[in-house]
């Protein structure tokens, strides 16, 4: 790629060919192997109009753009597929203004969930979306990903929670999608096509968040069970029920054995539910009520407490991600599963997962926001065993197969990038598709914006074209 045009429009710190800048945007958390994805160069947009002036420039040339934040994603998505430009947002990271009184926020895509929470609790609010990743990546990453979070089994996911969108489109062009009212029918929903588009419809320059009002209760606490069956069973009911509870995640028998392992933890390896609960007034009723549910399915060591004693009884689950890597030094974490299934499916998906184990010799840990049908597991697999490495493939793809049969989705918050491409058209059917398609057509005829992802015809290297339409 010749990359000269990117002085003209660039400050010279604003643009990197170094290897090191270039295999930093090679992968992201769940690429371990950069396999031919590096880009040609790397850009740094300080503004909305660098980032005009790039996508304009290189939408001219025929040259690829994949925007990359603080690359935590899980399946590819800011990794680029064929070369060209790698475009970091992380400089660009203000918290533009809080209106208190509006419950808002503008910000830049780069500001990462720290900055966001200690703005927003100046004024005793926050913001409810955020992932379990939310310390580690940024809010244009959260919009790109549809991401979501522990709280959102009563808060909802992040699109719940962006009101406006400024975005650049692959001509350059600048666009607000939304309003700034929270409510309106006016008009097409542009701003939820950019909520999960991955990069691949426009770059998110601003972003107005809506916030919340810090609950003046906190509550929360850990519950064992002798049986996963049991545990699961616990978890739908509790949701069916209606208990107003704020995260509720699971780790099963195999995880809290890694996360002991990690954190010392006098714990027993049984399965575990982790909850929380939030409200202004009320807060012990609501723990009485949930308790009360629990009653029906062998609760053991139920105890919820708040401050101090709360974060130790949540620190199995809250450590569990580095407790999983940690595990078995030859035995890395593959395919991090991300399947959501109808709550009334969720024991049902997990008991599959674990027999699924079983007949593939695998361990397969299985966690998770409990509250959404959101399963969440890792595949642990010794790299220099191939024959393991083709039996955990195999398993993954039928833990997901199964989520999309019972009327669930294959990913549930990761995104699809290119790790999910395969399962697109089982999970919407072909006319389906095709109608994303039009839409990626629309808005970028060149396919300028981060090819080679979402659409499964990109996994051998086509691109969503405008002149290869029908
Ligand atoms: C330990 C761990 C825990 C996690 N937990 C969760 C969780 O609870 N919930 C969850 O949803 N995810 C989770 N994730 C996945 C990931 O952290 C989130 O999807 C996160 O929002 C990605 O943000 P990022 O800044 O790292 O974006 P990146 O990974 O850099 O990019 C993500 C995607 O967004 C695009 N993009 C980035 N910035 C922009 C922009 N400004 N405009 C347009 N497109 C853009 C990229 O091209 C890419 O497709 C977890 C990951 C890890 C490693």
């Amino acid at each position: 790629m010749d990359h000269a045009f990117l002085v003209d429009l660039l400050g010279a710190d604003q643009f990197s060919t170094a290897e090191t800048a270039l295999a930093e945007h090679a992968t992201d958390w769940g690429t371990e192997d950069a396999d031919g994805s590096a880009p040609d160069a790397v850009v740094y947009p300080d503004s909305t109009e660098d980032v005009s002036a790039v996508l304009a420039a290189a939408t001219e040339r025929g040259i690829p753009v994949t925007p990359y934040a603080a690359g935590t994603s899980l399946e590819g998505n800011p990794v680029p597929t064929h070369g060209g430009i790698s475009m970091n947002l992380t400089r660009m990271d203000a918290v533009q203004e809080i209106r208190p009184d509006d419950f808002q926020m503008d910000v830049e895509p780069g500001v990462m969930g720290p900055a966001i929470e200690e703005a927003a609790g100046q004024y005793g609010l926050f913001f409810p979306p955020l992932p379990s990743s939310g310390d580690i990546s940024t809010i244009g990453g959260m919009i790109a990903n549809a991401a979501s979070g522990m709280q959102t089994v009563k808060y909802g996911e992040i699109a719940d929670w962006v009101l406006e969108l400024e975005v650049v489109l692959a001509d350059g062009s600048v666009i607000t999608a939304g309003s700034r009212a929270v409510k309106t029918s006016s008009g097409y929903n542009l701003r939820d096509l950019f909520v999960g588009s991955e990069g691949t419809l426009g770059v998110v320059t601003r972003a107005t968040l809506e916030l919340a009002g810090r609950p003046e209760q906190i509550k929360g606490g850990r519950v064992l069970f002798p049986t996963l069956e049991a545990a699961t069973a616990a978890v739908a009911d509790i949701v069916q029920s209606g208990v107003d509870v704020a995260k509720i995640e699971l780790v099963d028998a195999e995880a809290a054995t890694m996360s002991n392992a990690y954190t010392g933890a006098d714990l027993p390896d049984q399965p575990m539910v982790f909850l929380e609960f939030h409200a202004d007034h009320g807060i012990d009723d609501e723990i009485a009520f949930c308790e009360a549910v629990l009653s029906d399915h062998d609760p053991e060591q139920f105890e919820i407490a708040d401050g101090e004693r709360m974060e130790d009884l949540w620190r199995a689950r809250k450590d569990l991600a580095p407790a999983i890597d940690e595990y078995d030094p030859d035995r890395g974490f593959r395919h991090p599963g991300d399947v959501t299934v109808p709550i009334s499916e969720y024991g049902n998906l997990i008991a599959y997962a674990k027999a699924l184990a079983a007949d593939y010799d695998l361990s397969i840990p299985c966690f998770g926001h409990a509250g959404d049908g959101n399963v969440h597991y890792a595949i642990l697999v010794n790299p220099d065993d191939p024959d393991e490495a083709a039996r955990a493939k195999e398993a993954h793809s039928r833990i997901i197969e199964r989520a999309i049969e019972v009327g669930g989705t294959a990913t549930g918050e990761h995104g699809v990038g290119r790790g999910k491409r395969e399962y697109l058209v089982a999970e919407h059917g072909e006319e389906t598709v095709e109608a994303m398609r039009a839409v990626k057509r629309a808005l970028d005829p060149t396919d300028t914006l981060n090819p080679g992802k979402i659409f499964p015809e990109t996994a051998d290297g086509e691109r969503v074209r405008a002149d290869d339409g029908e």
